[in-house]
């Protein structure tokens, strides 16, 4: 069975003083040990989050797929997980709109994160337009082809399914829906890599707050939650921890 993963992304938000919200979020990630709980800050943010809440799983928003190099205003894994985060995000719907970002961009970049010994949540999620076009399901299934790094496992890579236009916006797909997408990603990771696909956790992003948590962290094939807004602050985040549990 596959532990549940709730995952905050603090995208450009936060400050050294907004740090404070970290304490309780470490002692609800104590407190609930069924839970895997992270937070994806700034990556000005990394050092000082971990050196306040050494115990929290402290990740970054996305690294460059090199190493090195000539990349103005870009970091790599390395230094990320020399910052002490554990984990990256990569191909977050903003990144493949704002920077546009390629799967295979996301797919480098999560295999640069494996090569630092480091977590990968790989983003995928369909546009309103694709999903009124009734192509949601092909155009997801065909992120997760071009984005699955290779020899993605359960212990290093999950997926998180965030619908673009449930995104900030207070709307959310329903349970059905979401067991639906969920369903097709599984089926669609278990024809790329067979049985290790049942231990890939499928994380739900997108509105994702106190009120519908516990009803969206249950559908079948969810296996955590990926939270933007709600996670900046322990009063929202903190019960979607619990709701996990
Ligand atoms: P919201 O929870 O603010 O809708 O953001 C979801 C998201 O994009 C997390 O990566």
């Amino acid at each position: 069975t596959r532990r549940k993963l709730v995952a905050g992304n603090w995208k450009m938000n936060g400050s050294l003083g907004a740090l404070s919200e970290l304490d309780a979020i470490a002692e609800a990630a104590e407190s609930h040990a069924g839970v895997d709980v992270a937070v994806a800050v700034p990556s000005t943010l990394i050092a000082p989050a971990v050196s306040r809440v050494p115990a929290l799983m402290i990740g970054a928003q996305d690294v460059h797929a090199a190493d090195k190099g000539a990349h103005t205003g870009c970091i790599s894994a390395a230094m990320a997980k020399e910052a002490g985060a554990r984990f990256s995000i990569v191909g977050h719907s903003e990144r493949r709109a704002d920077q546009s970002e390629t799967d295979a961009d996301v797919k480098a970049k999560a295999e640069a994160l494996r090569g630092q010994d480091m977590q990968a949540i790989v983003c995928v999620g369909e546009t309103l337009d694709e999903r009124e076009a009734g192509r949601a399901e092909a155009v997801v299934t065909a992120q997760v082809a071009g984005s699955l790094p290779e020899g993605a496992s359960g212990d290093w890579c999950a997926i998180a399914y965030e619908p673009v236009w449930a995104i900030g916006t207070g709307r959310t797909p329903t349970a059905d829906d979401v067991a639906a997408m969920h369903g097709a990603i599984r089926a669609k990771l278990r024809a790329m890599i067979g049985d290790v696909a049942d231990r890939l956790r499928i994380l739900y992003g997108g509105s994702v707050t106190p009120d519908n948590a516990r009803e969206l962290l249950h559908v079948s094939d969810v296996d955590g939650a990926l939270v933007g807004g709600a996670s900046l602050t322990a009063a929202k985040f903190v019960p979607i921890i619990a709701a996990a549990d």
